[in-house]
């Protein structure tokens, strides 16, 4: 699971971190995992996250085998899909709405529920 987190010790202690937890270990991912001195809250560590998906982990390609499902945008039926970082469910973007902006709308309410989990 990919979730923001406060960090607990050292240096950064209580600066929040995109990380991959798992079992009881937890290690940065995306840009956070390189050179990020860490955010004020949890939404500036989403954030930073999503810029690391739209550059190197989202994908937009057009399907012919799969079933024509509703845009998730407008609900109007496609085979295109998209995907925005690995190992994730993918979204059904139509023509219209298969864009990067559509991508950052989809994550944003994604979060959205990551968030109000965690709160
Ligand atoms: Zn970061
Ligand atoms: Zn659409």
């Amino acid at each position: 699971m990919v979730i923001p987190k406060q960090s607990v010790a050292g240096a950064e202690a209580g600066r929040w971190y995109m990380m991959s937890v798992q079992g009881g270990a937890a290690h940065r991912v995306g840009y956070c995992a390189s050179a990020c001195d860490g955010h004020e809250t949890r939404e500036d560590a989403l954030e930073h996250y999503l810029r690391f998906q739209l550059d190197r982990e989202s994908d937009l390609w057009l399907d012919r085998r799969s079933a024509a499902l509703a845009c998730e945008i407008c609900g109007r039926t496609t085979t295109l899909r998209a995907r925005l970082g690995r190992n994730q469910k993918l979204f059904v973007l139509c023509a219209t709405h298969q864009s990067t902006a559509s991508l950052e709308e989809l994550f944003r309410r994604r979060t959205a529920v990551v968030l109000t989990q965690d709160a």
